[in-house]
């Protein structure tokens, strides 16, 4: 399964999903490229919670060594000085540079990772925005849309379809859940829901891993942001996939012999 995360900051691919998608990539199930649209959301030495602020730029070389200690094939991250942040058009066009870089086409991947449509746990505008750049690129598409979240989403219904675990290392499936829309739903977040079924997978990951790549950010203030934040210490990511990425998921841990099912687990209770 070919991966394509898509994320605004470097370190954001230590933190969102990297539990998970380092215990499969690790293990050779899966192929995550990253590619970081960094100086088209901000300029160099934006983030608030670093030790030095003059050395934001070394986060450059962090980001790559975070990746490599992922276990993730390859990466990119955007540096050069886009005048118009955060537009569609400057998102659009470092993610094109990016896939150039990485030789790759966007139906390359079966499935684009990107931010949640609220941001995640900080709500951050940045991400909200690459949310909705993936949105509009999948539409009309075969790619699949998936997104980690850091708690369960409240508008909307999750129904258990699991009867089991199941596991391949450090990476364990805990639940899986049909979901459909209960409330109100985001207008970015509708055409998500939209045109079939929305599945959401709990997964558990290696937070080992996961901690070295965050370490990786040398001019990070880590004790603030495991302070600030909950998704910086945990293991477990909520995955939530839109009716194409749900399909291609179901298919990849129904079929790949390396997921165990433990025999003591059963839901026939
Ligand atoms: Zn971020």
């Amino acid at each position: 399964m070919k991966i394509l995360l898509v994320t605004a900051h470097p370190d954001d691919e230590a933190i969102w999903g990297a539990a998970s998608l380092s215990a499969l990539a690790q293990r050779g199930l899966i192929d995550v490229h990253v590619i970081c649209l960094w100086t088209a959301c901000e300029p160099m030495g934006s983030i608030s919670g670093t030790l030095d602020k003059k050395t934001d730029y070394l986060r450059e070389s962090h980001f790559y060594s975070s990746v490599k200690v992922l276990g993730f094939s390859d990466s990119f991250i955007a540096t050069e000085s886009y005048p118009e942040k955060l537009s569609t058009e400057t998102l659009g066009l470092a993610l094109k540079q990016g896939l150039k870089e990485l030789g790759k086409k966007l139906n390359d991947f079966d499935i684009i990772v990107s931010h949640s449509y609220y941001g995640d746990e900080r709500r951050h505008p940045h991400h909200i925005k690459l949310f909705n750049l993936i949105s509009e690129l999948t539409k009309s598409t075969d790619i699949g849309h998936s997104f980690f979240s850091f708690i369960p989403i409240k508008t909307l219904g999750h129904r258990p379809v699991s009867n089991s675990i199941k596991r391949a290392g450090k990476f364990q499936l805990i639940g899986e859940f049909l979901c459909h829309p209960e409330g109100e739903i985001k207008e970015n977040f509708s055409q998500f829901c939209q045109q079939g079924k929305v599945k959401m997978f709990i997964c558990q990951g290696d937070l080992e891993t996961k901690r070295k790549a965050i370490k990786e950010y040398k001019t990070i203030d880590l004790i603030k942001h495991d302070n600030d934040y909950g998704s910086f210490t945990s293991s477990t990511d909520f995955l939530y996939c839109d009716y194409k990425s749900s399909a291609i998921i179901d298919k990849f841990f129904s079929l790949d012999k390396n997921f165990q099912i433990p025999t003591y687990l059963t839901n026939e209770m």
